[in-house]
Formats: structure tokens, sequence, C-alpha cells
């Protein structure tokens, strides 16, 4: 059997690593860097935490994938400072931990429990000892080394099923699959839309911005996804390396709309967050030391969605990482099978 992967973002790479381990014919066709687009940067939050019992059960599978990753790779791939949410979802999400039977614990704002840079927020906060940091460049290196030469540098211009299998078409090139996996992220609905595969077209700005740590700052911080409140951003926060704090920020979305263009949405990002840090972060300094820019489909929320037709299998989510491991083995088993994984938690209204 051959298979052709289109992306090598986390997810194609995840699931190309998959098949070769099936002993699979598979060949991961990527326009740029691997990783580079909505994999780039170094760091992520993994957490079990979720808003629906079967979003934490799919976590905790990933998260054990994660496990048998890191002992593949001889280092460990997520750095277990624990994740906490704050805010109006945290009891809904620690009922849904309480319901798929994984560790939590629901503690006031202000409880020593709690790993944070700030002093004061909205509370209750939920922990979930299970989450941490995703070591994006750990995760790099080990899929890229994993894929090794089957991994294609081209631009795939078109996918298109003919009697004799899926055929990719590559500039003058064109080659054909029995299977075909499209992991494109912001490339997936041009492909997809090609086979009669409807995806998520709209896409929005999206920016993370680093700050300084100040050295009074517990140690070691827990990952933090703060909810909106009274007017106060939406955020996840986290240390993506030596003494640097990580933000992203939930930013009004008419300053992110695809139309305003990347330079306006990333000022816009910038100024949001940076404000942010100043008000409400006193263990770090409001001066930016560093950005990761990527492009998002807006409204997908925590979600895993699948879309097939004929032998062409089509993928879409938001915060996918934490997912990559456990993406690759149903992506994987999916192409083996002619099958179609189910589609687990919200969808794009
Ligand atoms: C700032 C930021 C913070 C995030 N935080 C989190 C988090 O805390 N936790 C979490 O789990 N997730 C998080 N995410 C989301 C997560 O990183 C992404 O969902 C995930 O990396 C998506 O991977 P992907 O493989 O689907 O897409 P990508 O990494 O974009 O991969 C798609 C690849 O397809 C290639 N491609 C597209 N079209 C073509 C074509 N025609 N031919 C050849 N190649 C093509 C692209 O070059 C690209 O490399 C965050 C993302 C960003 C940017």
């Amino acid at each position: 059997m051959r298979v052709a992967v289109i992306g090598g973002g986390v997810v194609g790479l995840s699931a190309t690593v998959a098949l070769l381990r099936q002993g699979i014919d598979v060949w991961c066709h990527e326009r740029g860097e691997p990783m580079a687009e909505r994999s780039a940067g170094d760091t992520r939050i993994f957490r079990l935490a979720h808003a629906c019992p079967d979003m934490v059960r799919l976590a905790g599978r990933s998260r054990a994938l994660f496990a048998t990753w890191s002992e593949r790779a001889g280092v460990a791939l997520v750095d277990e400072v624990g994740t906490v949410v704050s805010g109006a979802e945290a009891g809904g999400w620690a009922e849904a931990m309480a319901a798929a039977g994984v560790a939590h614990e629901l503690v006031e704002a202000g409880s020593p429990r709690l790993r944070l840079p700030a002093v004061t927020f909205a509370g209750p906060a939920l922990i979930d000892p299970a989450g941490g940091v995703i070591r994006v460049d750990r995760v790099r290196a080990f899929l890229v080394g994993a894929a090794g030469a089957r991994l294609r540098p081209v631009h795939v211009d078109a996918i298109e099923e003919t009697a004799s299998g899926v055929r990719v078409r590559a500039g003058a090139e064109s080659d054909t699959f029995d299977a075909v996996l499209i992991c494109a992220g912001a490339g997936t609905s041009a492909l997809a839309a090609g086979v009669g595969i409807d995806t998520p077209r709209v896409l929005e700005h999206h920016l993370r911005v680093s700050f300084p740590l100040r050295p009074a700052a517990p140690a070691p911080l827990s990952c933090w996804i703060t909810a909106p409140a009274d007017g106060v951003l939406g955020t996840y926060q986290h240390q993506d390396g030596p003494g640097s704090w990580a933000v992203g920020g939930d930013v009004d979305p008419a300053l992110v709309t695809w139309a305003n263009g990347r330079e306006a949405a990333e000022e816009a990002s910038l100024a949001a967050v940076t404000g942010y840090v100043a008000e409400h972060l006193p263990f770090v300094e409001p001066r930016p030391i560093g950005r990761v820019y990527c492009t998002h489909n807006p409204g997908l929320g925590d979600g895993l969605q699948f879309a097939r037709r004929g032998r062409v299998l089509a993928v879409h989510g938001e915060n996918l990482m934490k997912f990559a491991p456990l993406l690759g083995e149903m992506l994987a088993r999916s192409a083996v099978e002619g099958s179609t994984p189910e589609n687990a938690g919200p969808s794009v209204a």
C-alpha cells in the first residue's frame, strides 16, 4: 500500500511516523520547513482538562503516547509542571475530568497550591497535575528524524481521484497513491475542496508573545488557561524557556480578522497582550522579547474533525499539538483501513 501525507506539520509528521512503523510505503509532502507554520515555536501547553469527558479521555490517550514517544526519543517531550484553568470554565472542566476519572483539584484563587505569575484573578481554579509544557523543539527533532528521507520537499498543487488511485500533483510531477491524508493546516481547505471535501476556510491571525519573568516569580510555574472576565482577555500562558513567559490572548476578533492583514493584526495583538501583562501579571515584565505567529480557523475550539471522500481523508481542528501522537495513530489506522475516525468535541458553526 502507498500512502501520501500532505503537510509536514506536527499532525502530518505524526501520521507519517505511525505509518512507517507499520511498514507502509508513505511519503510526507511539505512545501516549506517541517513544523514551521501552525506548529512553529518551541513550546505548547498540554492538558487533560477539557470541556467534555470524551476530550479528557482522548487527551489521556495522547499523554500516554507522548510517554512512548519520549522513550523512543530518549528525552522527555512534556515537562510536567501541571496546567491550571481559572475562571468561569474551571467548574465545568473539573466535572468533565471527574466523569473521565482523572486526577484533578479545584481550589480557590490565592491558594498556595497554585504556582502562577499573578497574585489575584477570577477564581476558582482547576489544577490538572498531568498537564505541562510540550517541548515542541524536541518533538520536531524526533519526528523529522523518524520521518527521515520520507519527507518530500514539494508544494502540492492538487489531489485528484483517478481509476488507479489518488493522483498527487506537484508542479510538473505527479505520483499516484492508494490513500491520501490531508494534514495541511492552513492549506487544507484548498486541497480538500478539489476532491469535494468541505473544511473551514476562514482564517484569522494569531500571535503569542514572550516576556521576561521577574526573579521573584515562583518556580516551576504551571501552565495557565484563563477564561475572559469583565473585559479582561481570556489567555493561555506558560514558561517557554529559561526566564521567559509566553502569553497568547483571545483578542477582539475585529482586530485579527484576515482582511486586516498580518502586520496590523500582530500589532493589535501585541498591544492587547502587553496591556494584559502590565495590569495582571506582577511577576512578568511587560517588555516583549519574542513572538510566535500563526493562522487558525476561528471557532473550532478543542475539537478533532475528520472528513473523507473516497480514498482521501482530511483532518482539521485547533490546539492539535496536544493530540498529535494520538492523531498520528488514528490517521494511520484510518488510511490503512479506509475508515474515518469519529469526530470529537465542538465543530465549527
Ligand atoms: C501560537 C500558538 C499557540 C498554540 N498553542 C497551543 C497549545 O498550547 N496547545 C496545543 O495543543 N496546540 C496549540 N496550538 C495549536 C497547534 O500548534 C496546532 O493546532 C498544530 O501545530 C497544527 O499542526 P498541523 O500539522 O495541523 O498544521 P501545520 O503545522 O500548519 O502543518 C501543516 C503543514 O502543511 C504544509 N502545507 C500546506 N499546504 C501545503 C501544500 N499545498 N503542499 C505541501 N505542503 C503544504 C504547511 O507548510 C505546513 O507545514 C498553538 C498554535 C500556535 C501557533
